[in-house]
């Protein structure tokens, strides 16, 4: 249950950020510099038609060419790549942000989201309920609403947070993006180069349009401007009166977000009851394991297990929301024997996932017992926006063993210590050696270059290297 849902506008490292709190545990995080494209419109132009991959490579004068899939192809009459030439102009929206070396992926599918609704000005007459919403009257009202007010080549979805909303605001909001799409088609027709089109809102607006729902109990600013901003973008989605509050401190230092956020980003969580979860991500899959506390055999085991499972399905499902990780995910809960209990984990984590706005899918246990589930990526995961490379392993995760390297050093002295005759040898190590290179192992390095002084100072910046620095006198 959510009992308390804050939103805190706010400033980290230079610029806005926008907090997502659910009983004071963090959920989301979304940044102003996250450059989305996911949502945008382009006028593209057909760079490539490649038949066998069934795809199609359109410039849409940003980064490198999107392309377009054989099912995202919707115009009139052009239902394959066969219909479309090179060099010809295309009406394209971004389905997903470009990934690595992949461009970002394109659909002819135009859909122009609202709070409530998405408008489709090419889906043939689709009507869309929300599958979150389940009460099979109210999924009848909305259609019933919504059916009369498209003609037969248009199309709509129905978001979640319309549940209960009157058909006045549904009537309007479908009125202004028809309009604003009517904007962007007028603009497509006149322009000739690739070029955007559509872009979507900026961060403060998107959150508020994507995030906000009746679960939200405070937002939570310290700047004025925001918080009259965020009262008038609030006052078209029926928000209840003095839900934004300013306050005098910036809400993100003052809730600790900073703290809270590399807590919560490192490769293993610790949960509450003693155990720990450990998350493992590449670009398309994830392995989250489950790890107990103690080694407790018997009845204990169960009862332990099924505690230790129930807490991790949560903190799995928070970790998805806050990492932003999509594409498939394998998660390794610890063994369970009994059916009701594996049930009952599975309830607990479909149950939490509902939180969830993104789009997830629990396909079941494998074979070798690991829940095999889906999120659907857009946007690139929370790591890309927060940080780089490691340019010390480059990546890898994993340095050259100490073992290993001093064995190199020792090796490097002693061609030095015929060639050099040295008196005195300055080695620079990296910090992490200094436990590695105990009295043993100097006495070892002192007995078998014997004349020489060793002085160690562990100063150098690579952990892959040294650096031997010879004085003769
Ligand atoms: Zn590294």
């Amino acid at each position: 249950m959510i009992k308390k849902k804050q939103m805190l506008f706010g400033n980290m490292d230079g610029e806005l950020v926008v907090a997502i709190l659910e009983n004071g545990k963090l959920v989301e995080i979304h940044f102003e510099h996250m450059e989305r494209l996911t949502g945008n419109i382009y006028l593209g132009r057909i760079e490539n038609i490649v038949p066998n991959l069934e795809a199609v490579f359109v410039n849409i004068g940003k980064g490198k060419n999107g392309f377009l899939r054989s099912k995202d192809i919707v115009l009139p009459n052009k239902k394959s790549s066969k219909d479309l030439q090179v060099g010809q102009k295309v009406l394209v929206q971004v389905k997903k942000d470009p990934i690595g070396s992949k461009g970002a992926q394109l659909t002819m599918n135009i859909g122009i989201p609202g709070r409530y609704l998405v408008y489709m000005p090419f889906a043939h007459g689709t009507i869309g309920v929300s599958k979150k919403i389940l009460d099979l009257d109210e999924r009848k009202r909305l259609h019933n609403i919504v059916d009369p007010l498209i003609s037969k080549n248009e199309g709509v979805i129905v978001r979640t947070v319309s549940q209960g909303i009157e058909v006045e605001i549904l009537a309007s909001e479908l009125e202004d993006l028809k309009t604003l799409w009517k904007e962007i088609e007028k603009k497509y027709k006149r322009s000739r180069k690739p070029k955007e089109l559509y872009k979507e809102p900026d961060v403060l607006e998107y959150v508020i349009r994507e995030r906000y729902d009746e679960k939200v109990t405070e937002i939570i600013t310290n700047d004025v401007e925001i918080k009259n901003r965020l009262e008038v973008i609030l006052k078209k989605f029926e928000a209840r009166k003095n839900i934004v509050k300013l306050i005098e401190e910036d809400p993100i230092k003052l809730f600790n977000i900073n703290q809270k956020l590399e807590r919560a980003l490192r490769r293993v969580v610790d949960l509450d009851c003693g155990g720990s979860i450990v998350i493992d991500s590449t670009e398309a899959l994830t392995i989250i394991d489950v790890n107990s506390g103690s080694n407790i055999s018997g009845n204990g085991f169960r009862e332990m297990s099924l505690k230790t499972n129930l807490e991790a399905s949560k903190e799995i499902s928070r970790q998805l929301r806050l990492r932003n990780i999509s594409g498939i995910v394998l998660i390794d809960f610890i063994d369970m024997s009994k059916e009701q209990d594996k049930k009952l984990v599975l309830e607990t984590f479909k149950e939490e996932l509902r939180k969830d706005k993104g789009k997830t899918a629990v396909i079941g246990f494998t074979k070798l017992g690991l829940l095999e589930m889906t999120r659907k990526r857009t946007s690139p995961p929370l790591k890309n926006s927060l940080f780089s490379k490691c340019p010390i392993c480059d990546g890898r995760g994993f340095v050259i063993s100490p073992k290993r390297l001093i064995n190199r050093m020792v090796n490097d002295l002693s061609n030095l210590y015929h060639t050099e005759k040295p008196k005195k040898v300055i080695l620079n190590l990296h910090r992490s050696l200094s436990g590695y290179m105990n009295g043993e192992r100097r006495k070892f390095i002192r007995n078998k270059f014997k004349g020489v002084e060793f002085d160690y100072k562990f100063d150098w910046y690579d952990p892959n290297s040294y650096n031997i620095n010879i004085k003769k006198k």
